[in-house]
C-alpha cells in the first residue's frame, strides 16, 4: 500500500512539475548553461561519503571513487579517449612500509626514542657535520647533518636536504614536526614509486628531543651516527585514473585537459576517516560539472579530456603516469587546468574569486579572466603550491598547466574536518559557473597559451 500511494504521489507531482517547470534557457549565465548546487552536492555526498572510506591512494576505494566518475562521464556522453578502450587507465604502484623500528647510535651507544618524518629506507652511517643556523642556505652537503637550531623551518629544511642529497638530517623536534608526524597519521612517510622502476631515494629525516639533540652533538666526535632501519614490505597497488573525452571538431586544433585528483588520505592508523570532500572531491566535482556542460552543447573545435587522476597525495603519481602515457601526444595539449580545493574560499582574496597558482607564469589566466572566470594570483608564492599539484607534471612537459583553487590551505586541509558539512556548496557552484563559459571559449578559440619568459618550470 505504502509503495503505491507513494508512487502515486510521484506520478502527480511529475505531473505538476512537468506543467510548471519554466523553460530550460536559464537567466543570469552567459554561457547558457546554469550548473545547480543540488549536482554539486551530489557529487560530493557520493565522493565524500564514510562509504568511500577516504579514497586512500591506489586502494580499493580510491577505484571505486573513479568508477564513479568514469560512469558520470559516460552518462555525459564523453568517450573513452584516443587510444583507450576504456574510461579508467591503471597503474601499479609499489607503498612500501617500515616492518619494525628504525635504531639511532652514536659509537655504538643506542639513542632512544628517535622519530622518523621521511624516509626511503636506507640505512646510513658517518660522521655528522653539525649546522646551527635557521637559515637553510648554508645547509652542508654531507651525509649525515645535524641541525641544531630550534626553530628551524621544518619544510625548508627537508626540501633542500633532498637538493642536496643529504641522506641523515636530524632535527629538534617543534610543534612543526609533531605537525608532520600527525598529518601524515603518525607514521613516517615512506615514497611510493611505479612496479619494475627504480625505488625513489629520499633522505631520512629524523627528530629528537632538543635534550638528544644536544646530547647527540656532545657525544658525536666520540664516533660515527648510525641509523639502522628495519626491512620493508613492499606492497604493490593498483592506483586509477578516469579519463573522458569530448571529440573536437578539427583534428589539429589540440587538445585542452581539464584535471582533479580524486584520490585523498584514507583512513587513517586510528581509524578516523579522511573524507577529503574540499580535497580534492571538489576539485573531481568541478571537472565532472565541466564535463556534464561542455558535453550537453554542439562539439568544440579543440578535444577536451577530462581526467581525474589517483595517488595525487603520496606524490602525484596518477598524473606522472598521465604523463608518461598520455592518450594523445602531450605536445598536441593546448593547456591543462587543474581544480584543486574549491570547497572553501580563502579570505585573503575579494568574494567569490580564486586563486590560480603561477598566474605570472603564462597568459592562459589572463585570457581566461577577460572571458569572466573569477581568477586571479596566487597570493602564497612562497608556498610553491603552483609546484605542488597535479599540473606540475605537464607543466614540467612544457603543457601550459595551471592549478585554480579557492583557498590552498583552509584550516580543513588535510584535516578530519574536510567533511561535507564544511563545505561551501553555493561558492563552488558559482565557481564552476564562472568556469563553464571561459572553458567552451577556450575550446572554441585559437588563442594558443604560452609560458612567459622564464615562467615555464625547469624542475
Ligand atoms: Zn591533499
Amino acid at each position: 500500500v505504502h509503495n503505491f500511494v507513494k508512487a502515486r504521489r510521484i506520478a502527480l507531482a511529475a505531473l505538476i512539475l512537468t506543467a510548471a517547470a519554466p523553460l530550460p534557457a536559464q537567466p543570469g549565465a552567459s554561457s547558457g548553461w546554469t550548473v545547480k548546487p543540488e549536482w554539486v552536492r551530489a557529487h560530493e555526498s557520493f565522493l565524500a561519503s564514510d562509504a568511500l572510506q577516504g579514497r586512500g591512494s591506489a586502494t580499493r576505494d580510491e577505484a571505486i571513487a573513479a568508477a564513479y566518475v568514469a560512469s558520470q562521464f559516460e552518462g555525459f556522453g564523453l568517450q573513452p579517449a584516443p587510444t583507450m578502450s576504456g574510461y579508467l587507465q591503471t597503474a601499479r604502484i609499489i607503498r612500501p612500509r617500515l616492518n619494525g623500528a628504525p635504531a639511532l647510535s652514536v659509537g655504538g651507544a643506542p639513542i632512544a626514542d628517535v622519530m622518523l618524518l621521511s624516509t626511503s629506507g636506507a640505512s646510513v652511517r658517518g660522521m655528522a657535520a653539525i649546522y646551527a643556523s635557521e637559515d637553510v642556505a648554508g645547509l652542508p652537503a654531507a651525509d649525515v647533518v645535524i641541525a641544531t637550531a630550534p626553530k628551524a623551518d621544518i619544510a625548508k629544511f627537508a626540501r633542500a636536504a633532498r637538493q642536496k642529497k643529504i641522506k641523515l638530517l636530524i632535527v629538534k623536534e617543534s610543534d612543526a614536526t609533531k605537525a608532520w608526524y600527525r598529518g601524515n597519521g603518525n607514521q613516517p612517510s615512506v615514497p611510493s614509486y611505479f612496479e619494475g622502476a627504480p625505488p625513489r631515494e629520499r633522505p631520512t629525516l629524523a627528530v629528537l628531543s632538543a635534550d638528544a639533540v644536544d646530547r647527540l652533538v656532545a657525544r658525536q666526535a666520540g664516533g660515527e651516527i648510525a641509523l639502522t632501519m628495519p626491512p620493508m614490505l613492499n606492497e604493490a597497488s593498483t592506483t586509477t585514473n578516469a579519463i573522458g573525452y569530448l571529440p573536437g571538431r578539427d583534428p589539429k586544433a589540440g587538445f585542452i585537459v581539464f584535471s582533479a585528483h580524486l584520490d585523498h588520505l584514507g583512513v587513517r592508523p586510528d581509524g578516523t576517516i579522511m573524507h577529503g570532500a574540499n580535497d580534492d572531491a571538489s576539485g573531481t566535482t568541478a571537472v565532472l560539472e565541466l564535463a556534464r556542460a561542455l558535453a550537453s552543447g554542439k562539439p568544440p573545435r579543440r578535444g577536451i579530456l577530462f581526467v581525474c587522476y589517483g595517488s595525487e597525495e603520496i606524490g602525484g603519481y596518477g598524473s606522472r603516469y598521465f604523463g608518461a602515457h598520455p592518450p594523445v601526444p602531450l605536445t598536441s595539449i593546448v593547456a591543462n587546468i587543474e581544480f584543486e580545493m574549491i570547497g572553501a574560499q580563502d579570505p585573503k582574496l575579494p568574494d567569490g574569486v580564486m586563486m590560480m597558482t603561477g598566474f605570472e607564469r603564462s597568459n592562459l589566466g589572463e585570457a581566461l579572466r577577460q572571458q569572466g572566470a573569477l581568477i586571479t594570483s596566487d597570493p602564497y608564492p612562497e608556498q610553491h603550491f603552483f609546484e605542488r599539484s597535479d599540473n606540475y607534471q605537464l607543466a614540467l612537459t612544457g603543457v601550459v598547466a595551471h592549478t585554480i583553487s579557492g583557498w590552498a590551505v583552509p584550516p580543513t586541509y588535510h584535516q578530519p574536518s574536510d567533511t561535507l558539512e564544511s563545505l561551501n556548496i553555493a561558492f563552488m557552484t558559482r565557481a564552476i559557473q564562472s568556469l563553464i563559459a571561459p572553458a567552451r571559449w577556450l575550446a572554441e578559440s585559437d588563442f594558443q597559451p604560452s609560458w612567459k619568459s622564464g615562467g615555464k618550470p625547469t624542475e
